[in-house]
């Protein structure tokens, strides 16, 4: 329990209005996307980089966890409270510290919101290249703590390759600097790539400078519709051994077709539909048309029912919106989304789907499988009611033997969304108990008093 001694010395550090503790106000930082709830004993509000330094070494002082919180919409319980632990919120440190158009980097402060570094970027004919779905609100903290990623990442990256240098505090309340501002680095190790991606579990970060990319001159869009699953991923594994490398490889099954007409974005589309694949070209508007011609000598094949091309701005936003969408529209099928977010190697990308078909046929849970597939990265959603026990355990089970499948495939746990509290248990499933040790021996580095984000990343 957090006394009120500390927390009016958290008060005294930041302003009493950088302070909630009010049952109200606790209950909104209570959970991120996933069906959980567990109040912290209080949220803070740093404002700066010191605020963060002086929060840390009190509440190392006190041994009080800490759940490092960016926006919250986070799928794996990440900025989920641990019982007893306070929120450190990066919601108020939101400046832009520095734009070099020059340099193409962007100096931020861990809340800033993605979309925000993408639209600045663009004012000078740049962009910051990882775009999640959820970029209009998460926020660039979560994202590194995440890896976050989306449809660019197949040509671009992930956000670890964005990322050029950082600034953080330990969990012991030491400052850091990590990697540099330069596109080439080979000094010391490498700090900043081990931090992205760690889930606020060895430091909150402070500050983090950011590479950006020339925008492209042009995008064009193609939607791709297939008679079967199978014949969309032979098309997706044709199209990633040609030398031309899409913007965006995108694959929906049946139900996430089904799921977006509301919105648009399954409109005329031929009878007999089974998965639809959204391919995006983009670069010097010459050479877009050059692009396009390849991806669609690539896309041909057995089971191809339609290539439509040629859309405006308009019904490109409207197919793209659709898309993104689908996170929230498969809620339709049932309230309960537990959401894998399983990657495998590109050419074991039919096999994945076709174990998918047969699980969910097996277990009688509808399953629905959509996401990066250039990357071999699928969001699967196994629907489910809380409420009903015998689904709720066919579900368990399924879930187990679709990350047995995933890693027989030679896959990972997670493309995109982290573990979290959601898929610590499966961890030893991946890596053998040494080099989970080795992690265990990293996070103590780091966090010497284990009072960051604990709970999380690494099974207990
Ligand atoms: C509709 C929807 C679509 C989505 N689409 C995508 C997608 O396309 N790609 C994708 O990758 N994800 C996606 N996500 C998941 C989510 O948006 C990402 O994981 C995102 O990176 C989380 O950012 P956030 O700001 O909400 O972070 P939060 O959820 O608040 O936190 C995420 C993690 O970051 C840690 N953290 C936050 N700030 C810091 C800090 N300063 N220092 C250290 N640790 C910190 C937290 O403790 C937590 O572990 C989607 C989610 C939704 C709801």
């Amino acid at each position: 329990m957090l006394s009120a001694e500390l927390a009016a010395r958290f008060a005294a550090l930041l302003g009493p209005e950088r302070v909630l503790t009010a049952a109200d106000d606790l209950a909104l930082y209570a959970s991120d996307e996933t069906p959980r709830f567990c109040p912290p004993e209080a949220v803070l509000f740093p404002t700066c980089h010191e605020d963060v330094v002086e929060i840390v070494r009190l509440a190392a002082r006190h041994r009080l966890p800490i759940t490092p919180r960016a926006a919250g919409s986070g799928n794996v319980g990440g900025a989920l409270p641990t019982p007893g632990s306070v929120v450190v919120s990066f919601e108020c440190m939101n400046r832009v510290l520095e734009f070099d158009p020059d340099g193409r980097v962007m100096v931020v402060e861990p809340g800033v919101v993605t979309d925000d570094i993408d639209r600045l970027a663009r004012s000078a004919g740049l962009m910051y290249a990882p775009d999640p779905g959820s970029g209009a609100y998460c926020r660039i903290g979560g994202n590194l703590a995440m890896n976050a990623a989306g449809p660019r990442a197949v040509k671009y990256g992930a956000t670890r390759d964005h990322v050029l240098g950082l600034r953080a505090v330990l969990g012991d309340g030491r400052e850091i600097r990590a990697g540099a501002r330069t596109t080439k680095y080979a000094t010391g190790y490498d700090l900043t790539r081990l931090l992205v991606g760690s889930e606020g579990t060895l430091a909150l970060v402070t500050e983090a400078t950011l590479r950006l990319v020339p925008a492209p001159e042009r995008i064009a869009n193609l939607r791709v519709c297939y008679a079967s699953n199978r014949a969309a991923c032979a098309a997706i594994g044709r199209v990633m051994r040609q030398p031309v490398v899409p913007s965006a490889l995108e694959f929906m099954d049946r139900r996430s077709i089904d799921a977006i007409r509301e919105y648009g974005g399954a409109e005329g589309l031929p009878e007999g539909t089974r998965a639809v694949l959204m391919v995006a070209a983009d670069g010097a508007h010459d050479d877009v048309p050059r692009q396009i011609a390849a991806l669609e000598a690539a896309l041909a094949g057995d089971g191809l029912l339609e290539v439509q091309s040629g859309f405006t701005a308009e019904e490109m936003a409207r197919l793209w919106t659709a898309r993104k969408s689908l996170s929230m529209a498969v809620k339709k099928i049932a309230p309960l989304k537990i959401n894998e977010d399983v990657v495998v190697p590109v050419p074991r990308l039919g096999e994945l789907v076709e174990a998918i078909d047969a699980l969910g046929e097996r277990h009688r849970i509808p399953l629905v499988a959509f996401g990066h597939a250039g990357n071999g990265n699928l969001h699967v959603n196994l629907m489910v009611h809380a409420d009903d026990a015998d689904e709720m355990a066919r579900a368990r089970a399924c879930r187990l033997e679709l990350v047995q499948a995933v890693l027989r495939l030679g896959g990972s746990l997670s493309g995109e969304h982290g573990i979290g509290s959601e898929k610590r248990h499966f961890l030893g499933l991946e890596f053998d108990p040494d080099t989970l040790a080795l992690m265990r021996e990293l996070k103590a580095v780091f966090d010497p008093l284990g009072i960051l984000n604990p709970g999380k990343k690494l099974p207990d």
